[in-house]
């Protein structure tokens, strides 16, 4: 057993605060890594803060890991000591369904289980995410992260990175693709990022003009903000596609209509409720879906491209005592545009 530090929030309305956990040695089939970076998700909030129901605590979050083998369990031989690896939302599913077949674990029917905020495959023990030092996990669940990138930059990837690239690339958007990203965060800006490396227009849709400049920075050719007067009438049917990153309750119809007969809005961020009248989608035979990280293979494809295209997300590393700061400021949507939690920072008060 290793004594390992982390920070963990005791309940819906507590701030995350020192905590320690215990990782295993590895099993045969499970390596021991050490965290290096850890982003700060939205989805990490919600869940913290019980917004989507059965948060269960201590809770410590953290799905955007990247991290180096320190230790192998003995018939491990895809990875070796030394390793710089990536851990995303899940850590492990049944390995048997047809989801978990095809490779897409995110969708295993009997679900996946996720990093933090859930329970190993015996259903008891709780998973611990990123925000600590160590954590043990299944070889087939981690990724090779390609080091000729910087490893704080790369570590959004492993969910953003992945939540985005996943419907783009499934929605196969391409050359001269007429797409817009709602909702510029973490999500919203790598998305842009990806989009734009494979080829596509792209317009940001920000609910105000504050990240105009920004957004033209990304490789956005256009930026629209939601909230200015007539922003959705003047904007009406324009786009092929719609990647909606928003992560707060809004109208959905409003988006829809700037869509194009047959276009498509993939949802991927998750407020509840939604607003959604039927007429929106029925009268311009549209297509509303959503989508949800990615599986193993494809988050692999994913990485391969970003170092192919040098696509990593704009970061603002933190330490780990800034963590409680970092969510408000993601709640008022001021960051620029993921929270990297510097590990370091940790580690030293492991060993004070
Ligand atoms: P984030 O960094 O906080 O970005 C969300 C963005 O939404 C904000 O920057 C803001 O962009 C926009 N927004 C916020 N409140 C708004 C409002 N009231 N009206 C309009 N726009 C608003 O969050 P994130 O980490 O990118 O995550 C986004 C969402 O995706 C979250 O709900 C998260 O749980 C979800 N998520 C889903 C998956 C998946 O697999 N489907 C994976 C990861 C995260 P502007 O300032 O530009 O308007
Ligand atoms: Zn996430
Ligand atoms: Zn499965």
């Amino acid at each position: 057993m290793i004594t390992t530090a982390s920070y963990a929030t005791i309940s819906a309305n507590a701030p995350l605060a020192p905590h320690t956990i215990v990782r295993r040695n590895p099993n045969a089939h499970e390596v021991l890594v050490e965290v290096i970076y850890c982003g700060v998700c939205h989805s990490d909030i919600h869940q913290v803060r019980n917004e989507w129901g059965g948060s269960h605590y201590p809770m410590v979050p953290g799905h955007e890991i990247v991290g180096k083998v320190v230790k192998t369990g003995e018939e491990v031989i895809k990875w070796r000591i030394g390793d710089i690896v990536g851990i995303g939302y899940f850590i492990d599913s049944c390995h048997q369904c047809e989801a978990c077949a095809a490779g897409e674990e995110q969708y295993c029917e009997e679900g996946m289980n996720t990093t933090f905020n859930g329970y190993e495959r015996d259903g008891r023990t709780p998973t611990y995410g990123g925000y600590s030092t160590r954590i043990t996990v299944s070889e087939d669940y981690i990724l090779r992260i390609p080091t000729s990138l910087p490893l704080e930059r790369v570590a959004p990837l492993l969910c953003a990175g992945i939540t985005v690239y996943s419907p783009l690339h499934r929605f196969g958007i391409k050359s001269n693709s007429n797409i817009a990203v709602v909702g510029l965060g973490g999500l919203g800006h790598v998305g842009v990022k990806i989009a734009v490396a494979m080829g596509a227009k792209v317009t940001v849709i920000s609910h105000s003009g504050n990240k105009r400049e920004d957004a033209l920075a990304l490789g956005a050719t256009d930026f629209i903000a939601s909230g200015e007067a007539d922003a959705f009438t003047t904007n009406a049917r324009r786009f092929d596609f719609i990647l909606n990153t928003i992560s707060a309750r809004h109208n959905y119809n409003d988006y829809l209509n700037m869509l194009r007969r047959d276009g498509t809005m993939v949802l991927v961020g998750i407020p509840e409720p939604m607003l959604l009248s039927a007429s929106s989608l029925v009268l311009q035979r549209l297509n509303l879906a959503g989508s949800l990280i990615g599986g193993i293979r494809e988050t692999q494809e994913m990485l391969d491209f970003c170092a192919e295209h040098r696509v990593v997300a704009d970061v603002e590393v933190i330490p780990i005592d800034r963590i409680n700061e970092a969510y408000e400021r993601i709640l008022k949507s001021d960051v620029h545009y993921r929270f990297v939690i510097d590990m370091k920072s940790l580690k030293e008060l492991e060993t004070t």
